[in-house]
Formats: structure tokens, C-alpha cells, sequence
């Protein structure tokens, strides 16, 4: 399934912050979302998940016309990790993630045996199969995330849309949730703010920059130390991990 996102551009008040964006994520294809704070990512991705109405623009995922079709049948086949998910409401870990069937059920239709099952797998999946019962509520914040995380995997949903997915995670957790999502082998689209960890798991990226976007191309092209200096405003080398040849980036003050 792919995202293709044309002109999109929204506006608050009278004011662009996002302005003509494109986008295209091919087939399981993961990719990754920078740019300093404030610069338009989470608008830019709650307006492709139709929580936020753009001034204008288009959003297909595959044939799906997706700002033109109901919540309803998007969340069929678009799973959703915002990057905010306090409760005002006390569910149990267990029911939060059993939200996620919601989408492949009929109106008022109970929880079968395989809904169970599906839920009881994503806990597993994130290492929170003991916490079932745990009141969301007191869970910590990366223990949130995950079982947000566990509630967008029990959607099983053919595309998926993170925002800072590994933000209250401790570097275990960021990892291992970066390669959960990966391993699913669908596409992706994630707000990263950690460029190495963007690096590693993405195939390519899109910079953002004052609601635009900045450059894009796969990490190695893109991740260069002018382009952090114009877009992050922070000096750096870029090297390689000697173990694993991955990208690496020392930043420092001038
Ligand atoms: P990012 O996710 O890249 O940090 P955001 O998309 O959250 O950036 O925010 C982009 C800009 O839009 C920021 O300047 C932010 O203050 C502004 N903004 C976001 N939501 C609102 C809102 N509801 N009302 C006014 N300004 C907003
Ligand atoms: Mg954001």
C-alpha cells in the first residue's frame, strides 16, 4: 500500500505551517519525517490522518481517497501513534490495545476469541503481556507508548503513521520499537527526531523546514553536516559506527 500526499498545505488561524507539501511513500517502504520542533511534522501527519483539515491538498493510500473517505473505512487500513496519548478515561492496557480491533467490527459487536488473541499478541510483541490488567493510567510513559504502539499493531492495518514513536523510550525500547515496526513489512511514515535512529531504520527521508519541505533522499544523501547546520542550526561530524557501519553524528557548539 502506498501514501502519496500532494500540495498539502494547512493553516491555523492565518497562519501557514504547513505550506504545499509532497510526499511519497512506495511500497513498504519506511520512511522517516525531520526537522527541528515546530517546523510542521505532527501537523503535517495529523492532517494526513484527517485530524486536522487541510487548506488544500490531496491524500491517497493506494486507490483510497483518504480526506474524502470516512474515519471509519481509513482506519481500516491506516494504523495511527500520535505523539500525544494522555486518557481522561481509566482503561486497562489490555482494553486500550482492544480499541485497535474497532475498526473490523460492526457497530456494537462483542470481542470475539480471536479479537482476544490478536490483543494478547501485540502486548507480547511490545513486552507488556504481564501488564494486561495494569490501569493505562499508571503505566509509565514509555510503557504508554508501548502500548499505544500494541493498539495500532491489533489494528493489523496495511500502512502505519508514527509521530516520534520512540520519545519516552529508553534506547532499548527506541530500538526495539523501530524494529517492530519495520519487521511488519508495510509502509511507514514516522516523525523522528532522532537523526541516527532516522538513518538507521529509514529507507528515505523528508526534511522539513518552516512548514516545507527542506531536501529529501535516502539518509546518506541527505544527512549531511551543511544540511543540519541550514536545518537544525547545530554543528556536527558525520561517521561511521566502526562495528556496525551505521551512520553516526557528533554534534557540538561552535
Ligand atoms: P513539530 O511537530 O514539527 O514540532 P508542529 O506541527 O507541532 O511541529 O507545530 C508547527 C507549528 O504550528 C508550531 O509553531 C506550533 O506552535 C504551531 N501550531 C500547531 N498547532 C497549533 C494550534 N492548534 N494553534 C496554533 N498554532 C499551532
Ligand atoms: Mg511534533
Amino acid at each position: 500500500m502506498e501514501l502519496t500526499v500532494n500540495d498539502l498545505s494547512v493553516s491555523i488561524g492565518n497562519h501557514a505551517i504547513v505550506q504545499d507539501v509532497a510526499l511519497k511513500v512506495t511500497n513498504k517502504q519506511f520512511v522517516g519525517l525531520i526537522g527541528p520542533n515546530g517546523c510542521g511534522k505532527s501537523t503535517l501527519l495529523k492532517s494526513i490522518y484527517k485530524i486536522i483539515k487541510p487548506a488544500h491538498g490531496e491524500v491517497f493510500l493506494s486507490g483510497l481517497d483518504v480526506l474524502r473517505s470516512s474515519p471509519k473505512v481509513v482506519s481500516k487500513q491506516l494504523g495511527v501513534v500520535g505523539q500525544f496519548n494522555e486518557l481522561s478515561f481509566d482503561f486497562t492496557a489490555a482494553e486500550m490495545v482492544m480499541m485497535g480491533r474497532t475498526p473490523h467490527k460492526g457497530l456494537l459487536e462483542a470481542d470475539h476469541a480471536k479479537d482476544h488473541e490478536i490483543v494478547r499478541e501485540a502486548l507480547r510483541k511490545v513486552n507488556l503481556e504481564s501488564y494486561a490488567g495494569r490501569s493505562y493510567n499508571s503505566l509509565s510513559g514509555g510503557e504508554k507508548q508501548r502500548v499505544i504502539l500494541a493498539r495500532a499493531l491489533a489494528q493489523q492495518p496495511q500502512f502505519m503513521i508514527l509521530d516520534e514513536p520512540t520519545n519516552h523510550l529508553d534506547i532499548k525500547y527506541q530500538l526495539q520499537i523501530l524494529q517492530i515496526v519495520k519487521q511488519l513489512n508495510i509502509g511507514l511514515l514516522a516523525a523522528l527526531h532522532d537523526l541516527t535512529l532516522a538513518a538507521k531504520y529509514c529507507d528515505y527521508l523528508y526534511v522539513m523546514k518552516k512548514g516545507q519541505v527542506y531536501a529529501s533522499g535516502k539518509p546518506e544523501e541527505v544527512l549531511s553536516k551543511e544540511l543540519i547546520r541550514e536545518v537544525f542550526e547545530v554543528e556536527c561530524e558525520i561517521y561511521r559506527n566502526p562495528v556496525t557501519q551505521d551512520l553516526g553524528i557528533a554534534y557540538f557548539h561552535m
